[in-house]
């Protein structure tokens, strides 16, 4: 190639090398780590593999290829440091990887790394070095299998081949399981890349300065780590690579940084053309438009998995992300959103290779813009806020701030604790980033948005993984495992294959006794994709009830069946508790789903589809589905949408689901490939893992469908069958998100026929006939109004006579006219009318302070004619002096002032204080 190969060309031309040798191309997982609650986010290109190295699950294939979609901006890998200061980090970052699942090992891996280098690639071979694992603790065998490949490759200099102990070069993917050694690739990109050239330094590979760029990363896994001091040789071992991809582009098109590289092209120029710098300018000022150019790519991926800017979680990631590019933008001069202008240059770079870009374009800067015009809202005060604080702890001469105080700033300035750092930072002060994280999860737990994020449950996968195993062994199990058909199997006969209770496998249970039960296979539902597991019985099978001898033994014995679970491959499990008799290992049983549970499940599931089409026609294709559940009484569905839906619309989306409801259209099931499905315009979730077949449910004519998406859930097979469809109500449930609660079939008519009862109560109560209650209550309504109207000016009236009885009681204190009463059954309104009547008899010279109690509550009213303010008497001053001694507090204008207290047995006491105040201030 004589002109420089693009991005997209060399993400290909990596792609196509192990597709040539075998390698099936998988597409990049969500950055949503799908079925895996431990993880934030996809940090590495072994995520979606996770369960195939633990052997809890199995792929189609043996050899993989892909270019994962990765963060690190959280958690164990974190990055966000680097980013911005240096070439060649990011938070976002494509990992190129090739995988070998038990299949090739280190000759193919490194042979092939070599080629596609040298050969395809042609770099130069004597600017390489190869890295290979030597324990510095001396305990686990050197890697002199892969040094002594690594030197038979064509050309490799042998003093390029290092040793690197267990910080480089052995991988472990936590504390115990699946590990190994593992080869890094480095580049030497010459002396002019040396960065602290002229200095004292360590110079060379994992040294201390950017001459040398690791490029990429081949993990073999061939331990499983059982302890911190075992390690078991594994049955199968594996080949697990990743190259940062835009360090190997970079290295391609021959610049020296990773933002310099095609890809990133447009963002930087988008900024450029509202900053108004040169390219010169921009590289003497790099760091803002690096991160900037950074995070804006980083908030456009993650918007497309569905993570919008919010308060907690991934949320937070993404909120922090923008609004750390954003001050960075003030940093250049920006002050208005700019970062939909630097990713519409993202999805320009990105859309072919991550169409998921293109689809949410719209969401994507909608986002950007409404978080960026959010911050704006607060950002100063935050910040000066912040520079406060630092300032207090500069004198103080501490050096780090309280986590606690970062979280305040978050809560009520929304400024993240990374931006709060960075400022602190560039004025060479910390920020407690532990006391943060207590503080945000305290608040967390608070606020009830603290979900447990769930064990791994190694234990229990490897547990029911040796039971399958065994099983499988001893002829009574398949290669898959349980056979499981939730579609067509309602009901199934088999032997007790295996019965669990608390974590041990028996040989008999016992009434009460809750267990887990093993079939040869099931039609129970576990649950996923939102969708609840089934339940129903088991039970032993009439013509094979264990002989008699044991009391009970003609009835046989029966499981309630309460929950399914997947343990691991293979592995389904039944759970519930024994009714009654004595189920054992062995026994011929019979599974029955709930039939009628599950109609109503299927009636919610079909619904969750039509409402999701309806969603699109009212709100428009961004209000994509971001989570649900459906259940037999009522189903939840939760899409993207920036604002509250208005009741029109939610009366239109419910009329056109009810609509396809009475359209009758078939509901129907086809497997296929998901690349066709996807092709075909089928709608997929984010998050949620798909394998290489999909099964996909279209709704109404295959050339006119009505609805479209992957499903693995059970529907009716006629639309007719959801019966009704209700929605119960509509509301917030995310930042960006909304959710919908609706009922159908059964739980619509429930819901109907309770409404309908209060109406006739209502009626009922009202004395109107069902139709009329709406202008019976109208009515009603007025007439009360009309009634409140009349007591309040009855009320004032009597108010009044009882004032002007008083008005007698008028006492000179330091020669003003001083009214002090206690009046019941006064409101607010009749004060202020009564302090007008004390203002016609006392133009000047006259206070009065009039108080009442309703239940607890006091309220005090004080009045002062203008001459008097000007002598310093104020009606606000006094009602503070009264109510404070009745335990709280109150204010007002000088003339006029309202305050009052719940100490309502202080009240006498307090007044009988008035006239002691007023000669005090006459004085
Ligand atoms: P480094 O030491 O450079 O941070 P690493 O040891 O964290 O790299 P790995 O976890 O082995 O890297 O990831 C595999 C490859 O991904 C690395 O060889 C590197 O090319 C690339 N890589 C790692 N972190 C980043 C990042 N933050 N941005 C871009 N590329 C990265
Ligand atoms: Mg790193």
């Amino acid at each position: 190639m004589n002109r420089k190969p693009t991005g997209a060309e060399i993400r290909q031309s990596f792609i196509d090398f192990f597709v040539e040798h075998k390698h099936t191309f998988v597409p990049s997982a969500s950055l949503v780590p799908g079925g895996d609650a431990t993880l934030l986010f996809t940090n590495a290109g072994m995520v979606q593999f996770k369960d195939v190295f633990l052997g809890t699950d199995k792929r189609p294939y043996t050899r993989a290829v892909d270019s994962q979609k990765v963060l690190r901006v959280a958690g164990k890998h974190n990055d966000l440091d680097e980013v911005g200061r240096d070439d060649t980090h990011h938070t976002f970052f494509e990992m190129l990887g090739n995988w070998s699942f038990g299949d090739y090992y280190k000759k193919e891996a490194i042979t092939w790394a070599w080629q596609l280098l040298t050969e395809a690639w042609g770099l130069p071979k004597d600017r390489l070095y190869a890295t290979c694992f030597k324990d510095d603790k001396g305990n686990i065998p050197t890697d002199d299998e892969a040094a002594g490949i690594w030197n038979q490759q064509p050309g490799m200099q042998p003093d390029h081949v290092l040793f690197f102990g267990r910080k480089e070069n052995f991988w472990e993917m936590a504390e115990t399981g699946p590990c190994g050694p593992c080869s890094e690739i480095h580049m030497d990109r010459g002396e002019e890349f040396d960065n602290l050239r002229g200095l004292p330094h360590r110079c060379g590979v994992n040294g201390e300065c950017t001459r040398y760029l690791e490029l990429w990363n081949n993990v073999f896994i061939q331990y499983n780590r059982l302890d911190k001091d075992t390690l078991e040789p594994l049955p199968a071992k594996h080949v697990d690579t990743g190259m940062g991809f835009e360090r190997i582009v970079s290295v391609l098109q021959g610049v020296d940084s990773n933002y310099k590289i095609d890809l990133f092209k447009g963002a930087l120029d988008a900024v450029r053309s509202l900053t108004g710098d040169s390219p010169e300018k921009m590289y003497a000022n790099f760091t803002p438009y690096r991160v900037i150019a950074d995070h804006a790519r980083a908030a456009a991926f993650l918007i497309a998995d569905g993570v919008v800017p919010g308060n907690v979680g991934r949320n937070y990631v993404c909120r922090m992300i923008i609004r750390r590019a954003a001050r960075f933008g003030t940093k250049l001069g920006l002050h208005e959103p700019f970062l939909a202008k630097a990713a519409e240059a993202i999805i320009a770079a990105y859309g072919d290779f991550y169409p998921e870009l293109v689809k949410s374009r719209e969401t994507i800067l909608d986002n950007l813009t409404r978080e960026e015009v959010r911050f704006a809202r607060t950002v100063e005060s935050g910040t000066a806020y912040l520079q406060g604080m630092l300032d207090e702890l500069k004198k103080s001469g501490q050096k780090t701030l309280d986590g606690r105080n970062a979280f305040d700033l978050y809560a009520t300035y929304g400024l993240p604790f990374e931006i709060a750092r960075d400022i602190a930072r560039e004025q060479e002060l910390e920020v407690d980033e532990a006391g943060f994280r207590i503080a945000m999860d305290e608040h967390r737990l608070a606020s009830g948005g603290g979900k447990a994020m769930g064990k791994m449950g190694g234990e229990d996968a490897e547990f029911y993984a040796g039971i399958v195993k065994e099983l499988q062994n001893a002829g009574k199990l398949g290669e898959s495992g349980v056979e499981y058909n939730p579609y067509e199997w309602m009901q199934t006969e088999g032997l007790v294959l295996a019965l669990v209770a608390q974590g041990q496998a028996i040989t008999e249970a016992g009434a009460g006794d809750r267990v887990e039960i093993l079939l040869p296979k099931t039609g129970f539902y576990v649950e996923s994709g939102g969708q609840v597991s089934d339940t129903g019985i088991i039970r032993s099978h009439p013509q094979f009830s264990p002989q008699s001898g044991r009391t009970g033994g003609e009835l046989g014995w029966e499981i309630e069946v309460t929950e399914m679970r997947k343990p691991s491959a293979g592995a389904i499990v039944h759970v519930g508790e024994v009714v009654f008799g004595h189920p054992k290992a062995g026994d011929q049983a019979v599974a029955m789903v709930d039939a009628s549970r599950r109609h109503d499940i299927r009636r919610n599931h079909t619904a969750t589809h039509l409402l999701h089409a309806a969603l699109h026609q009212v709100l428009g294709e961004n209000a994509r589905q971001a989570g649900s559940l459906v259940a037999p009484g009522h189903f939840r569905f939760d899409f993207n949408h920036p604002e509250a839906m208005t009741p029109e619309q939610v009366e239109r989306v419910e009329q056109l689901v009810n609509e396809a409801v009475a359209a009758d259209y078939p509901v129907t099931p086809v497997s296929k490939s998901r690349d066709q499905a996807v092709a075909e315009g089928a709608m997929a979730l984010f998050g949620e893992k798909y394998g290489d077949v999909v099964r996909t449910i279209t709704i109404g004519d295959p050339d006119h469908r009505h609805s479209y998406e992957l499903c693995g859930g059970t529907h009716l097979d006629r639309t007719s069958d959801v019966g009704a469809f209700l929605i119960v109500s509509e509301g917030s449930a995310a930042a960006g998100v909304r959710r919908i609660e609706a009922v159908t079939g059964r739980g619509a008519y429930e819901l109907v026929a309770r409404r309908f009862k209060m109406l006739k109560q209502a009626a009922a109560a009202l004395k109107s006939a069902v139709e009329e209650v709406p202008q019976k209550a109208e009515l009603v309504q007025d007439e009360l109004a009309a009634a409140r109207k009349q007591a309040a000016a009855l009320r004032i009236e009597l108010a009044l006579s009882t004032f002007h009885v008083q008005l007698s009681k008028v006492q000179t204190v330091g020669g003003i006219n001083l009214l002090v009463m206690e009046l019941p059954g006064a409101d607010k309104e009749t004060l202020s009318q009564l302090a007008d009547r004390f203002r016609e008899k006392y133009p000047a010279n006259g206070i009065c302070v009039i108080a009442t109690v309703s239940g607890e509550q006091v309220i005090v009213m004080a009045a002062v004619t203008q001459d008097l303010i000007k002598k310093g008497l104020k009606a606000g001053d006094l009602v503070g002096h009264v109510s404070r001694q009745l335990g709280a507090g109150g204010g007002g204008a000088p003339h006029l002032a309202f305050g009052g207290g719940r100490d309502a047995a202080k009240l006498s006491e307090a007044l009988a204080n008035v006239p002691g105040w007023v000669e005090g201030k006459m004085n």
